[in-house]
């Protein structure tokens, strides 16, 4: 990886030293994934005797009693100032003034829906179900994937593949037995606070905003807000609060740094495909035989690699779908374990990140923080602890 930073750089904690090295192109030899991954901090499944739901909890809280420090506090402050801006903006309000929005029908054939978004640029569309008028879920690089999926267990179908229509992606889920997702939307004028909530809670990456046309009482998409554009929003206009955040990534434990899934330049891109489905997440760091960082594959480089119905492209490697990136690649963003919040905020507010990429001073990988990383620990450190100091206080 081409790294300009020096060490120090990368070690100077609220340094400017997040960077996006350019994308290399060399490809490196080695294993093509890891073991498996344990469940993550917070994706435990509950486990509750029935018994626990039939009698009333009567022993009190045992709160551990710890004295937060000046940096602790100030933190607090900054988290609390975020979450009160949240509440009262809107989704409506993260939206630019003037913007673009591509919808697509239903009835497209799913081949062409892939031409539109990569000569539009986008990764994501709104579907539209022109025969009852009504909204029809997200079309996102998840489903292309699942038709990736499909060819690759009913490759004899390869002539239907290329027949289906958008209207065809629920189908192609349950063939393949994948759950569908819940088609989560939010009406823009709420919260941005709710909208929050909702994404961490159905770990949707984005979600559409949904209204209703007062005129005819039909549902209207009016947009699709991100975990990028959302982050982007508070970096933008909350710096007073986000210089607060001045504790490292290494205290606050933000992020994945257990068996990562990684994979190298000579994986297929099939391989990387794998990995994101079974682990559901987004992005697969690609490194060298020494574990050195060099590059990011990203569910969205997915779509490239299908354009034109070259299904069996897949089975060809990472660093040669990675080459086919469009020019204006924003690059991918590392930072080490002893940069800030606050610093990384900063970056966020800068520049178009979408995962930042822990690494250490010889670009080692160390850890991944993905946008839902820093949503999660924005809303959700030391809410619990909040909203009892909140009920207390109103008791007293
Ligand atoms: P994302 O899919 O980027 O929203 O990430 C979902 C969760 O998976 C976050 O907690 C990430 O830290 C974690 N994560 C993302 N990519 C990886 C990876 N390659 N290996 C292990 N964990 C990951």
């Amino acid at each position: 990886m081409d790294d300009a930073r020096t060490p120090s750089e990368k070690a100077n904690p609220g340094s400017d030293s997040i960077v996006s090295p350019p994308a290399p192109t060399t490809s490196a030899g080695g294993d093509s994934v890891d073991g498996p991954l344990p469940l993550r901090p917070g994706h435990e499944l509950p486990v509750a005797g029935p018994s626990s739901y039939l009698h009333p909890n009567r022993t009190s809280r045992t709160m551990v009693e710890t004295t937060p420090s000046p940096l602790d506090k100030e933190q607090l402050q900054g988290l609390r100032g975020i979450r009160e801006f949240l509440k009262v903006r809107t989704s409506y309000d993260v939206l630019p003034l003037s913007f673009r929005l591509v919808v697509l029908d239903n009835d497209l054939l799913i081949k062409k829906s892939l031409n539109i978004l990569i000569q539009n640029g986008i990764v994501s569309a709104p579907l539209w179900d022109s025969r009852n008028s009504a909204f029809a879920g997200l079309l996102t690089s998840t489903d292309y994937i699942n038709v990736i999926q499909y060819y690759c267990q009913f490759p004899e179908e390869i002539d239907q593949v290329d027949k289906f229509r958008l209207s065809s992606l629920r189908e192609i889920e349950r063939r393949i037995g994948v759950v569908p997702l819940e088609t989560v939307s939010v009406h823009p004028m709420k919260p941005l606070y709710e909208a929050c909530r909702r994404m961490l809670k159905t770990r949707a990456r984005r979600i559409p905003l949904v209204d209703t046309d007062d005129e005819t009482g039909r549902e209207t998409v009016v947009s699709v807000i991100t975990q990028y554009r959302i982050l982007k929003f508070i970096a933008v206009n909350n710096e007073q609060h986000t210089m607060l955040l001045k504790k490292p990534v290494r205290e606050l434990g933000l992020g994945t740094y257990s068996k990562m899934a990684t994979a190298t330049m000579n994986s297929s891109v099939l391989d990387v495909i794998d990995l994101m489905v079974k682990y559901n997440i987004s992005a697969v760091p690609i490194v060298d035989q020494d574990y050195k960082l060099l590059n990011v594959f990203e569910a969205v480089d997915v779509i490239p690699c299908i354009k034109g119905g070259a299904y069996d492209e897949l089975s060809s490697t990472v660093g040669g779908a990675l080459s086919r990136r469009a020019e204006d690649f924003g690059g991918i963003y590392i930072c080490g374990e002893d940069d800030r919040l606050d610093s990384i905020f900063d970056t966020i507010r800068k520049s178009r990140v979408h995962r930042l990429i822990v690494v250490d001073d010889d670009s080692r990988l160390k850890g991944i923080i993905s946008l839902s990383d820093i949503l999660k620990y924005v809303l959700l450190f030391g809410e619990e602890e909040d909203v009892i100091r909140q009920q207390s206080s109103t008791l007293i």
